[in-house]
């Protein structure tokens, strides 16, 4: 203890090693329920159709003004890495409460400003209470998406923020037990746990480096689990008797009911490995390898999984995987829909004669099945490329769904953005506009214009959902504008643009349409498609700049803008709806209040 260190000030300390954290706690509790509010709820404000300036549209500029600044104003450091504004405030703010409590009240009764023992202890003190959240925002089922909303993956910035700022106050902490002596005696097998954990938990911060992370996943993944343990082993064992261990164990709560859950879920969705009788036979996974660096995969659903679009499933393969236990996500690229695939009813006997409708490649309706399209990489894709070169089968288990599915329904105008297998995301969110509006009887969607964009690299790249673009143009009602518009990258020859952007309003249109579906059913070729109205095929890059820009021009209302592709694609369309196109002047003056979802197929 610090010679001037008195029993009034020991009793100030430990009385605030039980109310700082919490007080950590309660602000970091209001946060998540502010932010809980703000994605839950749909704002009550309408837009208006009046294209004329009125100062009533102030609280929509206002939202508007907040998105541009939260979520399209980024730091961008090299190629690869985007922050927007929004985790810039949330890492600045964190820190700075965390450092605030550290260092408030450190003056002792004797007058000695920030005296080592009140900060180093209680600095330690705060680091221990963030680590439940830690591990729950590192988990797939965590308390924090399900308020918030926000997807396990796009949290995964906050969990290593988190656990870098903890890293640090730890750090400050070892640095305060060195330069004075310890108040806490510690035996010396508690500061040896001490040292282990801090020694763990270095190797976790230098592995969880975006170059580490990318360049060896499954290293980093089995070297992250072990080291988390050894830390909170380590950490319960060095703060046992002091405080901390009482925010420890609740880590290996959340960590184990997350296994649990999905533990739970592994064996109801694939009993049929397990030897339940009411499984389905089996499920083995049908791979075909639709381009050099595209695999795409289909499975039978398995009983009671149902999804929503946008929604990912983790995907073990013991036979493709180097390690027996590797999963894998990927967005699921069916659409969990009977009016989609219409003309039979559901098969029970397995893949019989009558199995029906052909969408996404599928022997099946793809409401019968899960469907994924796969990018080939360096691991597990690429083992996975040469089980597909020979149309092979692979077991499959799934554990899903997870995150959550945009509800585009209360948008009168919804864009769509995909590069490549980003049309995982971006196509089945699109058909269930198309079978929202269609139900618009029921009430379920108000949208009047719906726009598909596809960046390509070759023009045989459109038989992946060619199938379901045209039922999609099938289904689409009267009262709904649809715009397809691929554009082949790889090509520069010259644009096989068929007609201009037009409603499908037309009975006569739509009726021809469908006589040509079902009259050529089985020789569809994307020149059916093109053939269709609203649909263009054309060469070289996508304008998405310019296209969105019309896009915001001819509408007002609610506008949404989806997007799945390459960082490239995020960060022009970012660039795009910023400032003036959905700038308070802009809004003001009758322009559309747009929201940009953006999917990026990784942990960012
Ligand atoms: C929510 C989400 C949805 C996704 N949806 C799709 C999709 O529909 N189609 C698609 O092609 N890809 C998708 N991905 C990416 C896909 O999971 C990885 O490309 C795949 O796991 C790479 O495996 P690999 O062993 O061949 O990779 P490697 O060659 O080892 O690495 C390539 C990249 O994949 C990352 N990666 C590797 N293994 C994993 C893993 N188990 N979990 C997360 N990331 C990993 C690496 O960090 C690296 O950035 C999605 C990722 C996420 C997080």
């Amino acid at each position: 203890m610090s010679s001037g260190f008195s029993e009034a000030d020991l009793s100030a300390l430990l009385q605030q090693f039980v109310t700082y954290p919490e007080q950590v706690w309660y602000a970091i509790a209001a946060f998540l329920f502010i932010v809980g509010c703000f994605q839950w709820g749909s704002f009550p404000i309408t837009n208006g159709f009046h294209q004329k300036f009125s100062l009533r549209r102030i609280p929509l500029a206002v939202i508007n003004f907040y998105r541009v600044v939260a979520f399209r104003w980024t730091l961008e450091i090299g190629q690869s890495y985007t922050l927007n504004m929004a985790e810039v405030f949330v890492t600045v703010a964190y820190i700075t409460l965390l450092l605030t409590y550290a260092f408030i009240n450190t003056t002792t009764v004797e007058g000695q400003k920030l005296d080592v023992i009140f900060w180093s202890n209680r600095i330690a003190m705060l680091a221990s209470s963030q680590f439940p959240i830690v591990t729950a925002l590192g988990t797939k089922n965590n308390l924090v998406s399900l308020v918030t909303g926000i997807s396990y993956d796009k949290l995964n910035y906050i969990h290593r923020m988190m656990a870098r700022t903890c890293f640090m106050l730890l750090c400050v902490h070892a640095v305060g037990e060195v330069v004075s002596s310890p108040y806490f005696h510690l035996s010396e097998a508690s500061l040896h746990a001490g040292i282990i954990a801090m020694a763990a938990f270095f190797i976790l911060i230098i592995l969880s480096l975006r170059p580490v992370r990318t360049g060896a996943y499954e290293l980093f993944f089995y070297i992250h689990f072990l080291g988390v343990l050894i830390f909170l082993v380590g950490g319960y064992f060095h703060t046992k008797g002091a405080y901390g261990s009482y925010w420890i164990w609740p880590s290996f709560v959340f960590w184990a009911l997350d296994r649990f859950i999905r533990v739970v879920r592994l064996v109801a969705f694939n009993h049929s490995y397990f030897g339940f009788k009411s499984g389905a036979g089996t499920m083995d996974a049908a791979t075909e390898l639709l381009s050099e660096d595209v695999v795409r995969l289909r499975l039978r659903r398995p009983p009671h999984f149902h999804w929503s679009p946008g929604q990912t499933a983790y995907l073990t393969m013991p036979s493709v995987s180097t390690l027996p236990f590797e999963a894998h996500p990927f967005t699921i690229a069916s659409f969990d829909s009977s009016s989609l695939s219409t003309e039979e009813p559901e098969d029970q006997s397995g893949r019989g004669e009558n199995y029906g409708t052909q969408v996404l490649g599928s022997s099946a309706p793809f409401w019968k099945e899960l469907v994924f399209l796969v990018n080939v990489h360096g691991g597990f894709t690429k083992k996975l490329k040469e089980v597909a070169a020979t149309k092979g089968k692979a077991k499959v288990f799934v554990d899903g769904p997870y995150g959550p599915s945009p509800d585009l329904s209360s948008y009168d105008t919804c864009v769509f953005v995909a590069g490549g297998s980003g049309i995982s995301y971006t196509l089945p969110v699109f058909l269930s506009v198309i079978e929202h509006v269609e139900s618009v009887r029921k009430g379920k969607s108000s949208c009047k214009r719906v726009v598909f964009i596809w960046c390509i690299r070759k023009a045989e790249y459109v038989q992946w959902i060619e199938e379901a673009l045209i039922k999609a143009v099938q289904l689409a009602p009267p009262s709904l504008t649809a715009s397809i518009r691929i554009f082949n990258t790889g090509s520069p020859s010259t644009s096989q643009s068929i007609e201009e952007d037009s409603s499908l309003s037309n009975p006569t249109e739509k009726n021809r349409t469908h006589e040509q579906v079902v009259t050529r059913k089985d020789s569809l070729t994307s020149s059916m498609l093109v053939s269709l109205r609203g649909v263009r095929m054309e060469s070289g890059r996508a304008d998405l700049d310019a296209l969105l820009k019309e896009e915001v021009s001819m509408t007002s209302g609610r506008m949404s803008v989806s997007v799945c592709g390459s960082q490239g694609i995020a960060r022009a369309i970012r660039h795009t709806l910023r400032f003036p196109v959905s700038g308070p002047s802009s809004i003001l003056s009758g322009g559309p209040s747009v929201t940009l979802y953006v999917e990026s197929f990784g942990y960012a």
